[in-house]
């Protein structure tokens, strides 16, 4: 069942949501060879709680961590270790905050030092395929015309779409309904209906689609070992249109990135 928010209930998601932004901005420098994904995730822990809201994901159905922490070939929901990143590591790093009963949950995925141009291309186009995937949550559509924009523009790039692992709806829960694949026929699926808030997050990877898990029962990786990529974002259904209510414009601040991605797509949502 679709549980549509009150604008003051899209407010304080849109406050969990900035806190995991802001955690992942404090987060962006520390991303450099020699660093353990388990220090990563101490610091995040330490400043989502200086902020007033708890780790979303610390706990949840027995989630050991903070941070799900997914380099190079693994997809997500990664546990941080003490295994230090190297030069040319990708890693997805996704984050939770709940505050005043409501959760944030976004992830990006960074580049540690310098990777290869066709790694880059893959996280380019993963983020792009988010903000495409975006514009088509709008009054009218459903949850398969996402999907389908997610999935035609990655395809087309040659990439392979995750099909078990999806994004939701998000609320007083973690994970509410709707499901949100990255793959899906246009016009099919769940109604979109005002006020619903949904976290939408390709998962693409540069060879197959198919996955496999690693006995720890958590890690998803690819199962060619080539690399994945994931981005996500939270977004509200507002006025018939998609408001973003995270940003990565603290992970730009912080690593002197100038880009105009945020405003691009709201000048495409509001022309
Ligand atoms: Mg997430
Ligand atoms: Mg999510």
């Amino acid at each position: 069942m679709i549980i549509p928010k009150s604008r003051e209930e899209i407010e304080l998601i849109r406050e969990s949501a900035l806190i995991v932004s802001k955690t992942l901005g404090m987060l962006a420098p520390e991303i450099k060879p020699g660093v353990t994904t388990l220090e990563l995730d101490k610091l995040a822990e330490e400043f989502i709680r200086d902020h007033g809201a708890e780790p979303g994901f610390l706990g949840l159905y027995d989630f050991p961590n903070s941070l799900c922490m997914s380099p190079n070939a693994q997809v997500v929901h990664g546990i941080p270790n003490n295994t230090p990143l190297k030069e040319g590591d990708i890693i997805s790093i996704d984050c939770g905050a709940k505050k005043n009963g409501f959760y944030g949950d976004h992830a990006y995925t960074f580049e540690v030092g310098e990777v290869d141009p066709e790694v880059k291309k893959l996280l380019e186009v993963t983020k792009e395929s988010l903000y495409i995937g975006i514009r088509e949550f709008k009054a009218g559509n459903r949850v398969g015309d996402v999907g389908y924009a997610i999935q035609k523009y990655t395809e087309d790039h040659g990439y392979g779409v995750v099909r078990e692992l999806v994004g939701h709806g998000l609320g007083r829960t973690m994970h509410e309904d709707p499901e949100m694949p990255n793959y899906g026929r246009r016009g099919r699926g769940k109604k979109f209906v005002e006020g619903m808030v949904v976290a939408i997050e390709p998962m693409i990877n540069m060879g197959t689609k198919r996955i496999k898990q690693l006995p720890d029962g958590w890690t998803i990786l690819t199962a060619d070992n080539k690399p994945s990529a994931h981005f996500e974002h939270n977004v509200a259904l507002v006025d018939g249109k998609p408001e973003l209510l995270s940003t990565f414009k603290y992970i730009y601040e912080s690593l002197k990135i100038k880009t105009k991605e945020e405003d691009e797509f709201r000048a495409k949502v509001y022309d």
